[in-house]
């Protein structure tokens, strides 16, 4: 379930309040875990954020905290070994330079091939581990962006919830997975049902 939320004052982001229970399988709340987005604009010089304490249970946590193997992990291992495989021929074949200006060509060449390899094979490994991993995670992992995007995302994700900021509409959008949750959300904030 999906909400769009206005944001009619991005230096006042409002506070939202969630259902006293895990927000991804709906257990007893043991532990509030933070998503924080950047409004963008700045109150003497300090970035405001918007700020929100999300209740999980401690499966749900820790699962959350375990996340990164599915996602930084296998992107690194699998960008590492692309990387690597890419270099090793690129920098052996790549005609030497003469001059000691060129020397170090093959070098720059077959670390720019690496890097270039290693971040795309790193990315589809990454794709499609967490595919694999929504039986375990629940389906908005793979809504999570890839490691490589993830900089530059104005978004934030716990397990069971993926929020994101759409600066130019000033609305924060909200998904839950778990239905339950989302209403009770809704009642909670008094938002219309979508
Ligand atoms: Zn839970």
């Amino acid at each position: 379930m999906i909400f769009q939320l206005p944001i009619p004052d991005l230096k006042k982001p409002p506070a939202f309040k969630f259902p006293e229970r895990c927000v991804s399988c709906g257990k007893p709340k043991e532990e509030m875990l933070g998503i924080s987005l950047n409004m963008g604009v700045q109150i003497r010089n300090k970035p405001v954020t918007l700020e929100m304490k999300v209740p999980m249970c401690k499966a749900c946590a820790e699962k959350e905290r375990g996340v990164a193997k599915v996602t930084l992990v296998p992107f690194l291992i699998a960008g590492l070994i692309v990387g690597a495989v890419v270099f090793v021929p690129v920098t052996l074949l790549a005609p030497e330079g003469t001059s000691p200006q060129t020397l170090n060509t093959p070098f720059v060449l077959g670390g720019a091939a690496g890097l270039f390899a290693g971040i795309l094979g790193g990315t589809m490994v990454e794709a499609i581990v967490k595919t694999l991993a929504i039986p375990f995670y629940g389906r908005l992992v793979t809504r999570r962006p890839l490691t490589v995007l993830a900089m530059f995302s104005e978004a934030d994700q716990l397990i069971g919830i993926s929020v994101k900021f759409l600066r130019d509409k000033k609305l924060v959008q909200l998904e839950f997975e778990n239905e339950d949750i989302a209403r009770e959300f809704s009642k909670l904030n008094q938002l219309e049902t979508p």
